[in-house]
């Protein structure tokens, strides 16, 4: 492939707002980086993150160059080629799976993945290696979303576009801070707000963040408390007559049921049971009432919670007894927080998911993905989640891990668990573009892989938007594409199917599985994709418009009898319970310019000045009782491990709450400031997402 010389439109590789950048490459395989103007999603701007995306990619100091290899657990790796570390990866993945059948090994990828890689892996793992072990971060981060939409909406589709922002006059942000989180969607509330002033922000988070600033009403709940917030909103919604009777009636389900369960409590005892005034509960519940269009936007803390779904579901229903979805400025709009993991789901790319929203219960589906992929009969089970696979590594019932462009002895909750799952493998392969991760320490065969703006591909953004990644410089040494890699293997391991003449090749296969489906994108090919920039899906060959902002305008949703459902979701509480030995509640979460685990942006000097280390946030009244004063150290101790940080103390946190930022792993080998020693690792039961923003700990000032 010629290489461009000119800037070329890509899309950010960090966020799933996606922005548009050109880039431009230069001397020495250098790279520059600027926003692109025509991009519909920024126009041009971008973020400190995206701002400096050129000096993570010409810093390659910490690239993997090539394949390694260890012999034996007590032998050092090794420099091999790469057919000796496929042929020995393959070998070793044949004789597992000839003794312990395909369920004894797994993938654990990641949203960062591009969507033809995830296509690739999924292949390969379901249809020819034949066990559903593959699930990526995305379990950590969007699947109590997915889970919420498919019930209530009968498939996961975000039904909004960006675009409703500047049509909304009410925005409920809940469980995110935008502000910090994703900056240029933010930028966009923010201009919407100053030229129309009556449109209402509403903010709820325990934490007072940057995002608050913009709010007209500030809800600081307790954490934990959403579902009992939400349905007292509706229950509020309901007695002033702020409900669409004609849409309940028409074209939603489940209504009479709920109105009984929110009826249960009062507002007044909600809102005591969140920690907030019963009449601010009020005022938003009027806000959202009187809103031609309510548009909301969720991330992690409705998602990574044990009622994770319930959260989500009871969200969704403020949206479908004010019949406000379907139409412009309307409707949930779930922020993601990767770039690609709405790619990674429309291919399936979840241990219980098929390709295109097809079903794995249903044996239908799976007979169609299997005739299509020419593979073996698809398994019927689930396979192992994210934090599953490291249960099974640990009690021996997963025998190899194959670790892509994921960190998860930083990111996974209990993460010392993990580290003892590692520890006990019998075979760890780890995918990587930087020599950072402290899985490396594990690994039996490491492969280097190509970053961004070295391969390419197509992303999905958080309002279904795809867009063309170019390749615009060579990947140093020799490391090659993800895809690529996964190709490679499969024929290794003797499986037809994976000889793709090029990228485009994959796509257009990808493409083919959607046909017929809800977000059937046979139209679409990298030809439009680069003419056009972007597209959001449904894409289908005989569609007369070019482009698909919203979905459900017909009122008619993607469920068998086509009514939306309203879930009655009882508020239960299944955090793990403050008592007198630890009485603090942690939640986590991101700080403004770092991303992840920071093997990319702790790169960037820039980026470290904004935080150069972890902390703790807790409140001053807090602070006293313990004796500590702002920058003193503290450790911070749950049932499963301890961290020690500097206090940071602000009146912005709930007396009772601290917060710990989630980006730190081990430092020069000290695990002092890696949040997940102490987070949980209980999931929700059905999305089997983390409860990363809530756990039980005590402080110690150190
Ligand atoms: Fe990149 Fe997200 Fe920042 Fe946009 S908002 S520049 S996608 S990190």
């Amino acid at each position: 492939m010629s290489l461009p010389s000119a800037a070329i439109p890509s899309v950010c590789c960090y966020c799933g707002v996606g922005c548009g950048v050109l880039v431009k490459p230069g001397k020495n395989g250098d790279v520059s980086v600027t926003g692109n103007p025509d991009y519909p999603v920024n126009r041009g701007a971008l973020c400190s993150k995206g701002l400096n995306l050129q000096y993570t990619v010409n810093d390659r100091t910490d690239r993997l160059l090539y394949p390694q290899m260890r012999y034996s657990k007590s032998r050092p790796l090794q420099q091999i080629s790469w057919d000796d570390a496929l042929a020995r990866t393959a070998a070793v993945f044949k004789t597992f799976i000839q003794q312990y059948g395909p369920e004894s090994v797994a993938f654990y990828a990641s949203g960062q993945c591009l969507t033809e890689e995830y296509y690739v892996i999924n292949k390969l793992m379901k249809g020819f290696i034949g066990s559903n072990n593959l699930d990526t971060n995305s379990r950590l981060c969007m699947s109590s979303a997915v889970v919420g939409y498919k019930m209530a909406l009968g498939e996961d589709s975000v039904p909004v576009c960006y675009d409703d922002i500047e049509l909304a006059d009410c925005l409920l942000v809940t469980g995110a801070n935008p502000a910090w989180c994703h900056p240029i969607l933010w930028r966009r509330v923010e201009a919407h707000k100053a030229t129309n002033l009556a449109t209402k922000i509403i903010v709820v988070d325990p934490r007072v963040t940057d995002t608050c600033t913009l709010a007209d009403v500030h809800l600081q709940l307790i954490p934990g408390t959403d579902v009992v917030l939400n349905q007292a909103l509706g229950r509020a919604l309901i007695e002033n007559g702020d409900i669409d009777l004609a849409f309940i009636e028409q074209h939603a389900e489940g209504f009479e049921e709920y109105q009984r369960l929110v009826f249960e409590r009062t507002v007044a005892e909600a809102a005591q049971l969140c920690g907030v005034s019963e009449a601010d509960i009020r005022l938003v519940a009027r806000y959202i009432g009187a809103a031609q269009g309510f548009l909301s936007m969720w991330t992690m803390g409705l998602n990574q919670s044990v009622v994770g779904v319930d959260k989500n579901l009871s969200l969704l229903n403020l949206h479908l007894i004010t019949g406000q979805i379907g139409k412009p400025g309307a409707g949930p709009l779930s922020l993601t927080g990767q770039p690609n993991a709405m790619g990674g789901r429309e291919v399936g790319g979840l241990s219980n998911l098929l390709p295109a929203h097809r079903n794995l219960a249903n044996p239908a589906h799976r007979a169609e993905v299997q005739q299509f992929w020419g593979s073996g009969p698809l398994a019927d089970k689930p396979g192992f989640t994210a934090t599953e696979m490291f249960e099974a590594l640990e009690d021996g019932r997963l025998k190899a891990i194959w670790i892509i462009c994921t960190n998860p002895l930083t990111s996974l909750p209990n993460v010392r668990q993990a580290e003892a799952a590692l520890a006990k493998a019998k075979f760890v392969v780890v995918q990587d573009i930087s020599n950072k991760p402290e899985t490396l320490a594990y690994a039996d065969v490491v492969l280097p892989a190509a970053a961004w703006a070295e391969k390419e591909g197509t992303m999905t953004n958080s309002e279904r938007r795809i867009s063309y990644l170019p390749k615009v410089v060579d990947a140093p040494g020799q490391a090659l594409s993800d895809a690529e890699i996964i190709c490679r293997f499969a024929r290794a391991m003797g499986f037809a199917g994976f000889d793709y003449a090029n990228t485009e090749a994959i796509y257009q296969e990808h493409t083919r599985l959607t046909t017929g489906t809800t977000l059937d994108i046979t139209g679409l090919n990298y030809r439009i994709l680069r003419e056009r920039g972007s597209v959001q899906w449904p894409y289908r060959a005989e569609q007369a418009t070019p482009d698909t902002p919203r979905l459900f305008t017909d009122q008619r949703f993607y469920t068998a009898s086509g009514r939306a459902k309203i879930h009655p979701v009882a508020a239960v509480f299944r955090s793990e319970v403050p008592d007198e030995t630890y009485p603090f509640i942690l939640t986590t979460g991101r700080i403004r310019d770092q991303w992840h685990t920071m093997t990319k942006t702790g790169k960037v000097s820039k980026l470290k000045q904004h935080t150069p280390q972890a902390f703790l946030e807790l409140n001053p009244q807090d602070a006293a009782s313990l004796e500590v004063g702002e920058g003193d150290l503290v450790t911070v101790e749950s049932r499963r491990g301890s961290v020690r940080v500097a206090a940071r103390l602000t009146t912005n946190i709930r007396p009772g709450v601290v917060f710990l930022p989630m980006h730190w792993g081990k430092i020069l080998g000290s695990d002092l400031h890696r949040a997940n020693n102490v987070t949980s690792g209980a999931v929700d039961p059905v999305s089997k997402e983390p409860d990363f923003k809530f756990c039980a700990v005590q402080l110690e000032k150190y």
